[in-house]
């Protein structure tokens, strides 16, 4: 059993931290949200009222965090966790953000002498619940076999990117092409509907033809389609427009940092900007579908 520290409670980092515990380790939370580490105190873990005083004597550190200021708030300055840890602990920030601030936090880990890897996940909710996330790692390979046993309890695959940074880079190259194939197949069934086809019959097509892809043959957007999607539930749950824009910003500004070309990531970006303009930044991603949508 290692004492490990867990801050950032939220959707995805409580049943990640209920896993560890499940799995007998001995756990230190903190949350800003008092609310948010009470079904973990009910499970035996310990919470603190700081995330500096949450990780000592912790073998091991995750942060679960929204977003790039939240990361550098909870690991910088003189109360911030790179100061707050005792030195071998092992810093392992699951939260997708900008690459450039993990490999910002990650040389300021080794200046201090300590190892921090980025380990955002895919998977979702329903990933971080059954245990089955996937874990896309930057850093040193020695830091991460370090980390794969937590990471194993937590996930069912664990992929090493390449150095720091690496894992949010491989995130959002695979998230701006999750929303431009998700954008697409509403666009193709959207069409396919106005001209009176049947969306679940033209979903059935697609998924045994050339354009077949994930989320017509397992999130289809279109409602009645696949009863366990999101748009069978008017688009509850599931990955919100709102965290499908972040990560397309994202990706458009990892494109602009290496003056890379990214058309259609940047379309889509826009097109979930407006999605989510029009009040739907709680919805689920694939609610993108009402942009296309005859309301015929
Ligand atoms: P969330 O908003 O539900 O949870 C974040 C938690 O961090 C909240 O409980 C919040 O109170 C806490 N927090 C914020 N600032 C803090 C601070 N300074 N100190 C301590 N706690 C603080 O977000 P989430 O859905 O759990 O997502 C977390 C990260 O995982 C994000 O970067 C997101 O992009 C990524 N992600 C989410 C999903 C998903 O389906 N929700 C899937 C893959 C990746």
């Amino acid at each position: 059993m290692d004492t490990i520290a867990f801050i950032g409670l939220g959707h995805m980092g409580k049943p990640m931290a209920l896993n560890l515990i499940k799995a007998g380790h001995a756990l230190q939370v903190y949350d800003v949200l008092e609310s948010s580490m009470a079904e973990l105190r009910q499970a035996g873990a310990r919470s603190f009222s700081s995330s500096a005083e949450s990780v000592r004597g912790a073998r091991v550190v995750f942060t679960m965090l929204p977003a790039s200021e939240h990361v550098r708030q909870v690991y910088e300055g003189p109360h911030g966790l790179l100061q707050a840890v005792e030195p071998g602990t092992l810093l392992v920030d699951c939260s997708t953000i900008e690459a450039q601030v993990s490999q910002d936090l990650a040389a300021q880990a080794a200046q201090r002498g300590l190892a921090m890897l980025d380990a955002p996940v895919s998977g979702g909710t329903a990933g971080a619940a059954a245990g089955t996330l996937t874990f896309i790692v930057g850093g040193e390979a020695q830091a991460l076999e370090q980390a794969r046993p937590y990471l194993e309890i937590m996930g069912k695959a664990v992929f090493h990117a390449g150095k720091a940074g690496a894992g949010q880079v491989a995130k959002i190259c695979n998230n701006m092409l999750l929303g431009i194939l998700m954008a697409g197949t509403s666009e193709a069934l959207a069409l396919g509907a106005a001209h009176g086809l049947d969306p679940q019959v033209l979903s059935s097509i697609i998924a045994r033809s050339s354009g077949r892809n994930w989320a017509t043959e397992l999130y289809n957007p279109w409602p009645g389609v696949m009863p366990d999607a999101p748009a069978s539930r008017e688009y509850e749950g599931g990955f919100g427009t709102a965290l499908m824009l972040k990560d397309l910003g994202l990706a458009t500004d990892a494109a602009v940092r290496q003056h890379s070309a990214t058309p259609l990531g940047e379309l889509a970006r826009n097109l979930y900007a407006l999605h989510a303009a029009q009040g739907n930044e709680k919805l689920d991603f694939s609610s993108i579908l009402k942009l296309y949508r005859n309301r015929s």
